[in-house]
């Protein structure tokens, strides 16, 4: 079997068996014999699901990472090698970024005797509901780790296209929940209450102008409110109106103006109207944050495997993978995966044909970055 058809096969019987985020048990034990098959080392850290594995010998090690999970969507993509798993799919590409790094161990284990210190190889779990990373970090997976390299697959550029940048990346994904509590009354006395329908939808409208006019047009910020409940019936009005959402940002200073404008026009509005408004403020993932020199480095080597570079756009998106570069240098990388429907949907389906380049692209960046003082 071709090296390419091998990798190849690995990504669909991963794809066939896709696991949740934590539950990777299964797809834990097909890399555990795939990696151990191809003579690699694996460490000993005590994990519930992901692998970590190294190759070579020597005090300096380069970190490259891989996602495992999948997530709870029904398969409609109608490839022969849909899930067998109902309800569960790799619809972010996770499976195609295994098949990447476990293609990357082969060609490094094959030049084990010349590469100039060792390279670590992360599987991580549990990537979708950010909490893999920082799982693996506690079992000691980044000790002695100088640099670490992950990718993602985008669906948006062609195969043989190659995007990143120093700097930030990926968002700050942070959640808001807001409760308006008035007094109810008849709908045909309205003058007996305070109406908290009329008051939240006067907060979705002010809630638009924390982006238009609290922040420099210049910086990225999203604020969207994505869930209204209140009332049940049609000659009530309700008591309380629950309002829920997301803001995304790449900038500490941005992520704290919009926390206070949120709070400043709920209790201006709440003031205005004689209501009660509670504010809860859910942080979550960080923003990624590339280190400049090793995007810079990672784009050398793509170009230099005859990739077509380019810098890529802010990502509203969160990744898990920010974890890792608060606590080392590193970069993260997109690669074309030429997806019709996008990362997320039923019929998201990548061509493998990115996955041999790929899997020799981080072979080549980290047997060239422990060469790097
Ligand atoms: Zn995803
Ligand atoms: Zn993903």
């Amino acid at each position: 079997m071709t090296f390419k058809q091998q990798l190849i096969d690995w990504r669909r019987e991963l794809h066939q068996h896709p696991e949740l985020s934590g539950e990777e048990v299964a797809t834990t034990a097909r890399i555990r014999h795939w990696l151990e098959s191809a003579g690699l080392r694996l460490l000993p850290y005590s994990l519930a699901t992901g692998v970590v594995a190294e190759i070579g010998q020597g005090e300096k090690v380069i970190a490259l990472r891989a996602d495992i999970d999948a997530l709870p969507i029904h398969e409609t993509s109608g490839v022969e090698f849909s899930s067998h798993n109902d309800g569960v799919m790799h619809a972010c590409g996770h499976d195609v970024h295994s098949s990447v790094i476990l293609g990357a161990a082969l060609l490094l284990k094959a030049r084990e005797s010349q590469l100039a210190g060792r390279v670590r190889l992360l599987f991580q779990p549990a990537e979708e509901n950010f909490t893999g990373a920082k799982a693996l970090i506690k079992a000691g997976a980044l000790e002695n780790v100088s640099a670490i390299f992950g990718m993602h697959n985008e669906p948006g550029l062609p195969v043989g296209t190659f995007a990143t940048r120093g700097g930030a990346f990926y968002a700050n994904v942070d959640r808001f929940v807001i409760r308006v509590t008035g007094k109810g009354a008849h709908a045909a006395r309205p003058q007996e209450g305070n109406d908290p329908i009329v008051i939240a939808s006067q907060l979705v409208i002010a809630l638009q102008t924390i982006a238009s006019r609290n922040i420099n047009t210049l910086d990225s910020v999203v604020v969207s409110v994505t869930r209204i409940q209140g009332g049940n019936t049609w000659n009530v009005l309700p008591e309380n109106v629950e309002l829920e959402g997301t803001v995304r940002t790449h900038n500490a200073d941005v992520q704290r103006v919009v926390e206070k404008r949120i709070s400043e026009i709920a209790a201006g509005l709440a003031s205005a109207f004689g209501a009660h408004i509670e504010v809860d403020w859910f942080n979550g993932p960080i923003t990624l944050i590339n280190d400049e020199k090793w995007a810079a480095f990672a784009m050398q080597v793509a170009k230099e495997a005859g990739y077509q570079t380019q810098t890529s756009e802010l990502h509203m998106g969160g990744e898990d993978f920010a974890v890792y570069l608060q606590s080392i240098p590193g970069a993260f990388v997109s690669i074309g995966s030429a997806s019709e429907y996008g990362l997320h949907h039923s019929a998201f389906n990548p061509d493998e044909a990115l996955i041999e380049d790929a899997a020799r692209y981080f072979a080549t960046l980290a047997e060239q970055a422990l060469l790097i003082k």
